[in-house]
């Protein structure tokens, strides 16, 4: 996970690692039964280097503690490990380009659940396992048991905690779907 970070670090495969600060490669415990799959840095990554640092990062601590769990058990990584100008969505192309490092990391991890946040995250790990994929309201709520780079895992999708920050609804949907993760957590240990 070092060589993969000082990789990203350097990395010039597109036009974004000369646009942002710091990469964010992504932080936790190698030994993560549970990955978090972000979309991309924000402001407050991109000027920290870490993931999930500002007020998404708060609600998604929030979140954390509702299923049980902690920073420091889980894994959180990106689609996208630079910062996309004025937080626009990643493009085609940039997904592309950047994905093969977030396969990696999953391959050096090899979680039970992956929790994917938000569409990008959702429609890239699911399309990889060959689910049709929908939108994130059709898709979320639900576990899927996956085979993804030769393994099983439970992949559950959900909103972005940024997107949950200023909508009531998908908050709660939000901590529903971590409740789920939780339980998912008990009854497969
Ligand atoms: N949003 C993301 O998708 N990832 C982060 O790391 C922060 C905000």
């Amino acid at each position: 996970m070092d060589a993969l970070a000082a990789e990203v670090k350097t990395c010039g495969k597109c036009e974004l690692g000369r646009l942002r600060r710091n990469p964010v490669p992504g932080e936790g415990s190698l030994n993560a039964a549970v990955m978090f799959i972000g979309e991309a840095p924000g402001y407050w990554e991109d000027l920290k280097g870490r993931p999930f640092v500002g007020a998404a990062g708060k609600l998604l601590d929030e979140m954390l503690s509702k299923a049980g769990l902690s920073r420091s058990e889980v894994y959180i990584a990106n689609i996208l490990k630079c910062r996309p100008p004025e937080n626009r969505d990643p493009l085609p192309m940039e997904v592309k380009t950047c994905t093969p490092y977030l396969d990696r990391q999953i391959e050096i991890i090899e979680p039970k659940f992956i929790v994917a946040l938000g569409r990008h995250s959702a429609s890239y790990i699911l399309a990889k396992a060959g689910f049709e994929v929908g939108g994130i309201t059709e898709l979320r709520g639900k576990v899927y048991e996956a085979e993804l780079l030769g393994f099983r895992v439970f992949v559950i999708p959900t909103y972005h905690p940024a997107a949950a920050l200023y909508n009531v609804r998908y908050r709660d949907q939000l901590e529903n779907d971590f409740r789920l993760l939780r339980l998912e957590l008990e009854r497969r240990r």
